[in-house]
């Protein structure tokens, strides 16, 4: 099953994505995560996303593209893959299409009210980078559980900040929602609710899909 998540920041979508990979045994990929793994290794094409980090620009789309598919055509992707925090343009959105279509995106829709709510409430450790919730055990707690580093708000948590990140986020996905429900494949979950109904949410469309492909 090749699955796609969206949905703004705050909406819980690296949390689901984990959740299916568990439950479907396929690979969660997270570009940034793919990137960050490439600059640490230094390969060449970690070294090229680098260049373009540092002097504050994107990296182009053609090189997240290629890097994307070197890691789906990997052994353990060849039942599916999750994908979150991809695509970002159009071009990028095409260009991997055109090679390995999903099935299914997910749009995972939180209002932007309640998502400046969920990531003002929420802290991060100053040290490992771990991210803490908002549930009123979490926020109790003043230093990490893994390495014991003081927890901060992030300064792009900010409700000033966040805002101009939701205003992003939605003219960037605008189109690319539009074109995959043209596609017909595009899902909308209602993301307000608890971590546990979303993915009963989600799972739910991948086994009527499961079901119609038999
Ligand atoms: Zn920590």
């Amino acid at each position: 099953m090749n699955i796609i998540l969206i949905g703004p920041p705050g909406s819980g979508k690296g949390v689901q994505a984990q959740l299916l990979s568990t439950q479907y045994d396929i690979p969660h990929i997270s570009v940034g995560a793919l990137f960050r793994e490439q600059i640490k290794k230094r390969t060449l094409i970690g070294q090229q996303a680098e260049s373009y980090v540092k002097k504050g620009q994107l990296v182009p789309d053609k090189i997240t593209v290629t890097l994307l598919l070197r890691r789906i055509r990997q052994r353990d992707a060849q039942r599916g893959y999750i994908l979150d925090g991809f695509p970002r343009t159009e071009e990028q959105m095409k260009l991997f299409h055109y090679h390995i279509p999903p099935q299914l995106v997910f749009y995972i829709h939180v209002p932007p009210r309640l998502t400046i709510k969920r990531i003002a409430g929420r802290r991060q450790c100053s040290r490992c980078g771990k991210i803490y919730g908002t549930s009123l055990q979490e926020q109790k707690k003043g230093h990490c559980d893994a390495c014991q580093g003081l927890l901060i708000t992030r300064e792009d948590d900010r409700p000033p900040i966040v805002k101009k990140r939701l205003d992003i986020f939605k003219q960037e996905i605008t189109p690319i929602l539009r074109w995959y429900k043209e596609q017909e494949v595009l899902i909308r979950i209602d993301g307000t609710k608890s971590i546990k109904t979303v993915n009963a949410q989600i799972t739910a469309h991948l086994q009527t899909t499961a079901r119609q492909k038999q």
